[in-house]
């Protein structure tokens, strides 16, 4: 399957929407990364991604991940691959300079890993979770720590995993049963089953480096009872190098609907040796830094996953003759008309486009953010960056896979047969909405959690901001009226829940919608603000008359659902079921 990196989208993201050249030079960590340097790292992004790592794509579907007496074995083009993206430092771009990080802005991070996502998302799959690993392992880790892991982590040589979930505790981790044993040494003796672990065992690096959650013998009950452990493959000797393999293995892996390819093992720790990471039973807290990560990360793989799709749609629709057009021929010497003559293609087409563009800006909207809370401390943009992290990780992948299945429908029958790479797509992005916390645990975090903790302030905030930019004079009144009807319904929701226990998580999918197609609403309207007179600029400013046209509609019927009390989900019995 062909995958041609956004490069020029990204530019005019970066330089004409956001104007990061204003904002990195003046941040002394960043003033380096000038437009040409910038523009240098999204090329060869682009030349990896498209020359190197799409051309697996496929070919690691077909072979799949496979599981023999513990050994996990990936598809042998992944190997070549993986090096590239480890020895290009890819792994790396946002990471602590202090340990062979690349200090990048996540801006520029985030459109790295949707090409990477886009180009081979089982592939990514092992690179996201080291990257995950890092950022927790930084953030929580003591010195002798960071300097034993980072360095090599980096440097894609060691790969990370995250252990959460086993059978019966998903969601629910608060009654999960791994256990950790201090010792005497001052490590941790952990034992237990996880399953479903992405990447906790595989052939492409020399250790994997597992972030375990588990409970201490006299921990408290629930979530406040859990500590998370480093726990590696190979126990690490002081200098440096690899010890004895430590007391766990892979029981099995998965088989699965997609992302084949990316072996999703069952780990039984058998008296492993684990090392704390951060403080006793504030575990969830610590992994939470990971899993935000991961939750921009899988929005971002939603993304990577339509706009993959789109691009094949976009290429199938022109060459594919069917049918005439109905204001009369369009290739009078051709059998047919091309498929892009049929408004109900395009309108398949320009939705894809809508959601993916309009998507992309959101997530580098919220790699904003993230890049102002840490390079500059700025406690507004963080609080915006955690309201926002949900809405990335559920919309992003929602609109992905819907994306995904719309391409799917531009092929017709074509499609549904592996031949076209279409229906890879689509079982390949149905998972971002479903691991990393489900996309109905999303909406409840940002209905239940980010817009009740201060009763809306934060998102009011937003809405005022969004308010008062520069945008389409055309799209004005439209995205008044959304950002209205979002402080409206906001509001409504926060005054109703107090008599209505079940209300926030009746409406909190439809609400969440609803704010994705709002804050798109904006960015487009801001992107048609500035658009140039080329045909790059004329497509924006045709999709985002699209977007107006036909996708923000929708939110007036979210507004006339969510109006309903929790009684209309609540009120059938269970046993009517
Ligand atoms: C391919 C794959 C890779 C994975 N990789 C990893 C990994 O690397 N590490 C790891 O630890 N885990 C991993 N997971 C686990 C994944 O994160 C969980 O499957 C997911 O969080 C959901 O948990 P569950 O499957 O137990 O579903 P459940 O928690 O049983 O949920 C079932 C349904 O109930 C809903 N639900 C449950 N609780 C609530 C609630 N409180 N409010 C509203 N709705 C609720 C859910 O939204 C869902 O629709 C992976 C899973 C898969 C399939």
């Amino acid at each position: 399957m062909d995958y041609k990196a956004p490069e020029q989208d990204a530019k005019f993201l970066l330089f004409d929407l956001f104007r990061v050249q204003d904002i990195w030079s003046e941040i002394p960590a960043l003033s380096d990364f000038s437009e040409d340097l910038t523009q240098a790292i999204v090329a060869e992004g682009a030349r990896l991604t498209s020359e190197v790592i799409a051309p697996t794509n496929q070919i690691g579907d077909e072979e799949g991940a496979h599981w023999e007496d513990g050994v996990v074995t990936t598809p042998a083009v992944f190997k070549n691959a993986y090096q590239e993206v480890a020895q290009g430092g890819w792994l790396g771009i946002a990471g602590n300079p202090d340990f062979g990080g690349q200090g990048m802005p996540k801006m520029l991070a985030c459109l790295v890993e949707e090409m990477l996502w886009a180009s081979n998302s089982s592939l990514y799959l092992y690179g996201t979770l080291t990257v995950g690993s890092t950022l927790a392992i930084d953030t929580h880790g003591t010195p002798e720590q960071k300097q034993t892991y980072l360095p090599k982590m980096y440097s894609g040589e060691w790969a990370g995993a995250m252990a959460l979930t086993e059978s019966h505790a998903g969601t629910d981790l608060g009654i999960m049963r791994s256990r950790a044993e201090p010792q005497a040494n001052g490590s941790y003796s952990i034992t237990g089953t996880k399953i479903f672990i992405t990447g906790g065992e595989h052939d492409l690096v020399e250790n994997i480096i597992h972030l375990v959650l588990a409970k201490l013998p006299d921990a408290p009950p629930g979530t406040k009872g859990i500590s998370l452990f480093i726990v590696p493959k190979f126990l690490v000797d002081e200098d440096g190098s690899l010890g004895e393999r430590n007391g766990w293995a892979s029981g099995s892996i998965e088989h699965k609907m997609g992302i084949r390819a990316s072996a999703t093992n069952v780990i039984n720790y058998d008296g492993a040796t684990g090392y704390l990471l951060g403080e006793e039973n504030q575990g969830l807290a610590a992994m939470f830094t990971m899993m935000n990560y991961e939750r921009l990360s899988v929005g971002l793989q939603g993304l990577g996953s339509g706009d993959l799709a789109y691009q094949q749609a976009a290429a199938y629709a022109k060459d594919r003759l069917q049918g005439r057009a109905s204001t009369g021929a369009q290739n009078p010497d051709g059998p047919a008309d091309s498929l892009l003559v049929h408004p109900d293609v395009r309108r398949m087409l320009l939705s894809q486009r809508a959601y993916n563009e309009g998507g992309r800006a959101f997530a580098l909207f919220v790699g904003l953010q993230l890049d102002l809370a840490k390079f500059n401390g700025d406690k507004d943009a963080g609080r915006l960056s955690e309201l926002l992290t949900p809405i990335a990780k559920a919309y992003l992948s929602d609109k992905g896979f819907e994306g995904a299945v719309n391409a799917q429908q531009v092929f017709g029958g074509h499609g549904y047969i592996k031949e076209w790479g279409v229906e890879q797509i689509v079982r390949d992005a149905r998972i971002a909405q479903i691991y990393e916390g489900t996309n109905g645990v999303q909406a409840a975090d940002l209905l239940g959690r980010k817009v009740m903790r201060d009763n809306g302030a934060t998102l009011r905030q937003f809405v005022d901001m969004m308010a008062q930019s520069e945008v389409a004079e055309e799209f004005q009144p439209a995205l008044n009226e959304a950002l209205d009807r979002l402080i409206r319904v906001t509001s409504s929701v926060i005054e109703r829940s107090a008599e209505d226990p079940n209300l926030i998580g009746a409406v909190s999918t439809d609400y969440l919608e609803l704010t994705g197609l709002t804050m798109f609403a904006w960015l487009w309207a801001r992107m048609a603000a500035i658009a140039p007179d080329d045909e790059f600029g004329q497509a924006k400013k045709v999709t985002a008359r699209f977007f107006f046209d036909r996708l923000l509609p929708k939110a007036e019927g979210l507004e006339a659902g969510l109006v309903a009390d929790s009684a209309s989900v609540m009120s059938m019995l269970d046993d009517s079921f």
